[in-house]
């Protein structure tokens, strides 16, 4: 079992913060900045052991450097593929490579997700054969949003899209944890695709009252994001009736990404 807690750190980012059952060991997701990481850990007794990074943009590595001032044994994981960089980076990670912590939670994989970064890759948890009903747990960076994808700044959007397939075939229970909170804006635009998706109109109120209330969306379901995220949903009819794209999910989701 994982135990997942976050940081919210600028306007809209998610730092995740992963722990297990057994000890006091903990691995970071994208710090984008260090202070309020820190305070959590000191205060948390929690020891360091591993930064996860999905890509190499700024928002999520910039507290890399205060980390490993104050734990200088952790561990930096990120893609092999990343155009730019990543500080201190000291484990260099491949599609379907498997992480071991010691955290006592099992192995971790590695999917690489090239479209918003070339080098992009999530992180992904799941229970061990014998506790199937056990939900997994998704790092999906800027891959994967509330009701939305992350922009294709270096990939092509056939990319992304192969690397959005790979993510809608986890168990529809997978719990995402993404790296922004854009869901309410997701929605918006989700409804003006789908008007007559009653799922993602009741989405759209939930989601409002959560704000109203700032409570987060996260983690996202699987499940419910094939059924209101428009990026997932390439093979609705709906979808496909609307750009008059039979049976092609390909075109379908090039077509959704020429909306914007
Ligand atoms: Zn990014």
């Amino acid at each position: 079992m994982i135990n997942v807690n976050y940081v919210r750190a600028f306007q809209d980012n998610y730092i995740y913060i992963i722990t297990g059952p057994f000890n006091n060991y903990a691995i970071v997701v994208d710090p984008g900045e260090s202070s309020s990481l820190i305070d959590y850990l000191t205060q948390k007794q929690l020891q360091l052991w591993g930064i996860f990074i999905t890509h190499h943009h700024h928002d999520h590595t910039d507290g890399i450097q205060k980390l490993k001032q104050r734990w200088p044994e952790v561990k930096i994981m990120a893609g092999t593929k990343e155009k730019v960089k990543i500080p201190y980076q000291n484990v260099f990670l491949n599609e379907n490579d498997l992480i071991e912590t010691p955290l006592q939670i099992g192995p971790l994989s590695v999917l690489h997700v090239p479209g918003h970064t070339l080098g992009h890759i999530v992180y992904y948890w799941h229970a061990e054969a014998e506790e199937q009903k056990t939900a997994g747990h998704l790092f999906s960076g800027d891959l994967l949003f509330g009701a939305s994808c992350g922009n294709i700044f270096e990939g092509t959007p056939e990319q992304m899209f192969t690397s959005l397939q790979k993510i809608r075939n986890l168990p529809p229970n997978t719990k995402i944890w993404c790296a922004h909170e854009y869901t309410l804006e997701g929605l918006v635009f989700a409804s003006k695709v789908e008007p007559n998706n009653l799922q993602i109109a009741n989405r759209l109120i939930e989601t409002k009252k959560k704000y109203s209330e700032q409570e987060p969306t996260i983690p996202l379901i699987l499940e419910i994001e094939r059924e209101t995220n428009p990026y997932l949903r390439w093979d609705s009819p709906s979808l496909q009736k609307k750009f008059n794209v039979k049976e092609n999910d390909l075109e379908c989701f090039l077509r959704l990404n020429e909306l914007e």
